[in-house]
């Protein structure tokens, strides 16, 4: 299992390709919301989302990846399998679902990487991708039972905590949940006092639901939100959030909507819409944390052309 020391490893070794993000309080925001806000920007790395530190963790510690990697993913998590390949020179197949969105093509392929479009869900494009690795000897990187890329994506919280070691609560948006299983982890060690709240979205509630059943389930997705729209639970992440995450807060897509509107309007930054969950999931809590310093995850900002359509209409 993933500790403390896996993620101080891993944030050593990331250091070298990744400089810290940074994590900042906007009076503006801090007044529209009545709580302390720490706004930690993942929008700025060089993918546009945090996935990025787990990729480069993973690959960085596979002793054999001259043989090469496969994946599936829609987005960020291909993404930041592309990026991390490139920087180590391995042989990248990403493999997605069919018709999808062509700048998230072009982005994966920009970075060197082989893109196969195959498979009607995102569980047969997994079943494709598993017949591939094992045709060509090819690792298989799945996107969440993977415990290299928990302890990157602790880097973030590695990062967050040392900067603010008295924060009482940080806010995290939940798809797959490594994110949020991370949290967990780097809060029991560097601050105990800090609570960790995982987001979800109410048209996608696989993990919350799981999380609050303790037992793994299934949920259809209907949210719009991509970063957000899993519709299954994963035992590692799973595992990690049942003895440690404190709360679990579900928030509508219009919630998630007005969110990414105001860090737009009051931080100046663009969030895509599973960047901007964790300050809904915040603002749906407000009263409870008035005055408080909370921490809320800005994981992303990769909005496609409809999206940004989308929110610059409801501005
Ligand atoms: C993947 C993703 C999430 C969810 O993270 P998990 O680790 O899968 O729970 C949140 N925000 C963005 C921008 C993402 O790309």
């Amino acid at each position: 299992m993933t500790g403390i020391r896996d993620i101080l490893d891993a944030r050593r070794l990331i250091a070298h390709q990744l400089p810290e993000t940074p994590m900042w309080s906007y009076p503006v925001l801090n007044a529209a919301v009545g709580v302390e806000v720490y706004v930690k920007h993942e929008n700025v790395q060089p993918t546009g989302a945090f996935k990025v530190r787990g990729g480069i963790t993973l690959l960085a510690r596979m002793a054999d990846r001259g043989r090469g990697v496969v994946t599936y993913s829609t987005g960020n998590h291909a993404q930041s399998i592309a990026y991390a390949s490139r920087l180590y020179g391995v042989p990248c197949a990403v493999l997605m679902p069919d018709n999808p969105n062509p700048a998230k093509v072009a982005a994966v392929e920009a970075l060197g990487a082989t893109v196969e479009v195959r498979g009607a869900t995102m569980v047969e494009t997994a079943g494709h991708a598993r017949d591939l690795a094992e045709r060509t000897g090819r690792r298989l990187i799945g996107p969440a039972d993977e415990p290299d890329i928990i302890a990157g994506v602790g880097t973030l919280y590695a990062e967050m905590f040392a900067a603010r070691p008295d924060l009482d609560a940080v806010f995290v948006p939940v798809g797959s949940g490594t994110g949020a299983a991370a949290a967990c982890l780097a809060a029991a060690a560097l601050a105990p006092g800090c609570r960790v709240i995982a987001v979800q979205s109410a048209q996608a509630p696989a993990a919350h639901d799981s999380w609050r059943l303790n037992a793994l389930v299934n949920r259809p997705v209907k949210t719009v939100v991509e970063g957000l729209a899993t519709g299954s639970a994963f035992a590692t992440p799973q595992a990690v959030m049942r003895d440690r995450l404190d709360d679990f807060v579900l928030v509508g897509d219009d919630e998630i909507l007005r969110a990414q509107r105001m860090l737009l309007g009051e931080a100046h930054t663009l969030a895509e819409g599973a960047g901007a969950a964790a300050l809904a999931g915040l603002l749906a809590r407000r009263e409870e944390f008035a005055g408080r310093r909370v921490a809320v995850v800005c994981t992303g900002g990769n909005a496609g052309p409809k999206e940004l359509a989308r929110l610059l209409a409801a501005l």
